[in-house]
C-alpha cells in the first residue's frame, strides 16, 4: 500500500509529452511550482521521432529528442520539479485529489493528465515473443540502425508508417512497406515520398499474420496473406517495425472520468480540456483521437494549464 505523502501540490501534471511540458512551462511561469510526473518514456512519443518538419518556427526541421530536451529545460527554469513515477489509480473525489503511485499518494489541487498514447501491436504469432532486440520494434529512429545493410518491413498505412520506412532507408538495402489496403492513408507529400522511394518496396493488400524465426530467437521473416487472393507469402526480412498508430493511455483514470470506446479521456461539452470533475484537465494523444500533432497536444497543455492557474486562482 502506498502511504500518502504530507505535501498538497497546486499542479500535478501527469506525463512529460509535448502536452505535459507545455504544461509545465505555463504552470511553472505562473508560480504554481508544478510538480511532474515522469513515465516510462520522458519526453514521449517525440523523443522516438527523428526530423520534425511541421513544428512552427522550425524552417529546416527539428530533432524530436531535442525539441524536448529544450521544452523540459524552459519547464525546469521557471521551476517545475520533475519526478519518475507511474500513477496506477486515482481519487477525484477526495479533495485534494489523490493520485496513487506504487511508493506513495500523492496529494493534489488540480490535475493535468498528459499521459499520451503507446504503440498499437498487432497480436499476430511471433511478434510479442520477438519484441525488443530480437527483430521486432516501434521505433526506427531507436532501433533502425541495427538495420545496415538488411531487408526490413515496415507494417502500416499512416504518416507512422511512411516515415518510419522513409528513415530506414537510411540503413536498410530494402525496406517493404506492407500496408492491408491499396493506398496510404498518410498525408500525400509523405506517400509521394514513400511510393517513390528506390529502396522502398510496396506491399499492398497484405495483411500480416505470423513474424517468423521465434525457434531461432529473431525475426527471420513476415508470413502476409494477399487479401484479395487469399494467397500466402513469406517476405525475407530481418527486422520488423510495426507502425499501426497507438493506443491512448489511460487505464489509471478509467472508473474516475469520462473515457470513449477507444480508451480517449473525452472532456466535457464546449472544452477540449476541462473534465467533469473540476480541476482536472486533460491535453494531447490522450485525450485527441483526431489530430494527434506534437503542435496540437501543445496547444492542449497550454489550454489546460491556463485553465488549472485560473480555477486555482478562484478556489485556493
Ligand atoms: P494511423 O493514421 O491511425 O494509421 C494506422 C495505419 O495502420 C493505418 O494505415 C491502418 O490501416 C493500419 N493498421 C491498423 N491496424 C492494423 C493491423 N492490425 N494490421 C495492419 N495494419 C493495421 O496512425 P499513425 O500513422 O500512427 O498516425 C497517427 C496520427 O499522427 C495521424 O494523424 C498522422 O497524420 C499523425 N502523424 C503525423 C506525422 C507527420 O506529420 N510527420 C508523422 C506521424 C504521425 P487502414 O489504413 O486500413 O486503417
Amino acid at each position: 500500500m502506498s502511504t500518502p505523502s504530507s505535501a498538497v501540490e497546486n499542479v500535478v501534471i501527469v506525463g512529460t509529452g509535448c502536452a505535459g511540458l507545455t504544461a509545465a512551462v505555463y504552470t511553472a511561469r505562473a508560480n504554481l511550482s508544478p510538480l511532474i510526473l515522469e513515465g516510462p518514456l520522458p519526453g514521449g512519443q517525440l523523443t522516438t521521432t527523428s526530423e520534425v518538419e511541421n513544428f512552427p518556427g522550425f524552417p529546416e526541421g527539428v530533432d524530436g529528442y531535442e525539441l524536448m530536451q529544450n521544452l523540459r529545460k524552459q519547464a525546469t527554469k521557471f521551476g517545475a520539479r520533475f519526478e519518475q513515477t507511474l500513477v496506477s489509480s486515482v481519487n477525484f473525489s477526495s479533495n485534494p485529489k489523490q493520485l496513487i503511485t506504487s511508493e506513495k499518494t500523492l496529494l493534489a489541487k488540480s490535475v493535468i493528465i498528459s499521459t499520451g498514447a503507446s504503440p498499437r501491436m498487432t497480436g499476430i504469432p511471433g511478434e510479442k515473443e520477438l519484441y525488443g532486440g530480437k527483430g521486432v520494434t516501434t521505433c526506427a529512429t531507436c532501433d533502425g540502425a541495427f538495420y545496415r545493410n538488411m531487408d526490413v518491413a515496415v507494417i502500416g498505412g499512416g504518416d507512422s508508417a511512411a516515415e518510419e520506412a522513409l528513415f530506414l532507408t537510411r540503413f536498410a538495402s530494402k525496406v517493404y512497406l506492407v500496408h492491408r489496403r491499396d493506398s496510404l492513408r498518410a498525408s500525400k507529400i509523405m506517400s509521394d515520398r514513400a511510393t517513390s522511394h528506390p529502396k522502398i518496396q510496396m506491399v499492398w493488400n497484405s495483411a500480416p499474420i505470423e513474424v517468423m524465426g521465434v525457434k531461432e530467437g529473431s525475426v527471420s521473416g513476415l508470413k502476409v496473406q494477399d487479401t484479395k487472393t487469399g494467397a500466402f507469402s513469406v517476405l525475407p526480412i530481418k527486422g520488423l517495425f510495426v507502425a499501426i498508430g497507438h493506443v491512448p493511455n489511460t487505464a489509471p483514470f478509467k472508473d474516475s472520468l469520462d473515457l470513449d470506446d477507444a480508451g480517449y479521456l473525452v472532456p466535457v461539452l464546449g472544452s477540449q480540456v476541462k473534465t467533469k470533475i473540476p480541476g482536472v484537465y486533460v491535453a494531447g494523444d490522450c485525450a485527441d483521437h483526431i489530430f494527434r500533432q506534437a503542435i496540437t497536444a501543445a496547444g492542449m497543455g497550454c489550454q489546460a494549464a491556463i485553465e488549472a492557474e485560473r480555477w486555482l486562482s478562484e478556489h485556493s
